[in-house]
Parts: structure tokens; C-alpha cells; sequence
């Protein structure tokens, strides 16, 4: 934990957030501003700003949640990022990716998350 990271402080409940899985070692909430509905971020527990700084056994847990968050939403098209360092359009410094799933043209936005 970093005191002043704003995704350690969603994890330890300090900065409210819509909350779609929790673990031991992965936290996942829906993005504050969605590039599309349903945007996520699926972070480490463990603090680190970039992916080389994430100890493998905390990495290995979270391509599986946001595989589980993609079912979740039933796209079919989707994209997951992780960028790290300012050059590369990182703006939080707490390892995160996004699941930014894509509606089907056909079914215009109404791919999303149920409301809890
Ligand atoms: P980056 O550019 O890859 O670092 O993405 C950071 C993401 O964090 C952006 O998509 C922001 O919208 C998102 N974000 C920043 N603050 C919050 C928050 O308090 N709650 C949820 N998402 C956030």
C-alpha cells in the first residue's frame, strides 16, 4: 500500500468505487471515465506503478479476472491495455488494465454491467 496512491486508497474502501471482483491479491472496479460502458480496471493489491515492478505471483491472478469480467458482459469485441509511464499514457501509478469492452454495432450500448 502507498498512502497517497488513489487506487490503493479504492482498495482499502477510503475512495468510493463501483466494485466488480475482490480476492486476496486483485481488485477490480468499473473506470470513473468509461471510454465505453463497462469500462474496467483490474489492479494488484500489491503497490506498484509499472507491470516490471509486480511480483509474478500477483500478476499471474489478474489476466484471469479480466477474463472473467469480459464473459461478464458478454462482448464479443473488447480491447485490454496496460500502459506504463507518462510516454505511454500511464496517469495512475499503480499497476492497472483495462477491459474496455466494445458493443456490437447491432446492439448499439447496451452492453454493460447489471446494477448492484
Ligand atoms: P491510465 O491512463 O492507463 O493510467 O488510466 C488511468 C485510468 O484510471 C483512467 O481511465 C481514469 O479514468 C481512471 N481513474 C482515475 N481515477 C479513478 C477513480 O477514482 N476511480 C475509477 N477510475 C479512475
Amino acid at each position: 500500500m502507498a498512502a497517497a496512491c488513489i487506487f490503493c486508497k479504492i482498495v482499502k474502501g477510503d475512495i468510493p468505487s463501483f466494485k466488480l471482483f475482490e480476492s486476496e491479491k486483485v481488485f477490480a472496479f468499473l473506470d470513473i471515465n468509461p471510454l465505453s460502458r463497462g469500462h474496467a480496471l483490474v489492479i494488484p493489491k500489491f503497490h506498484g506503478a509499472k507491470l516490471t515492478d509486480i511480483p509474478d505471483d500477483q500478476l499471474s491472478e489478474i489476466l484471469p479476472v479480466v477474463k472473467k469480467l469480459v464473459k461478464a458482459t458478454g462482448a464479443e469485441n473488447y480491447n485490454v491495455l496496460q500502459n506504463n509511464g507518462r510516454i505511454a499514457h500511464q496517469e495512475v501509478d499503480h499497476v492497472h488494465f483495462h477491459m474496455i469492452p466494445k458493443p456490437n454495432a447491432e446492439e448499439g450500448l447496451s452492453i454493460g454491467w447489471p446494477q448492484q
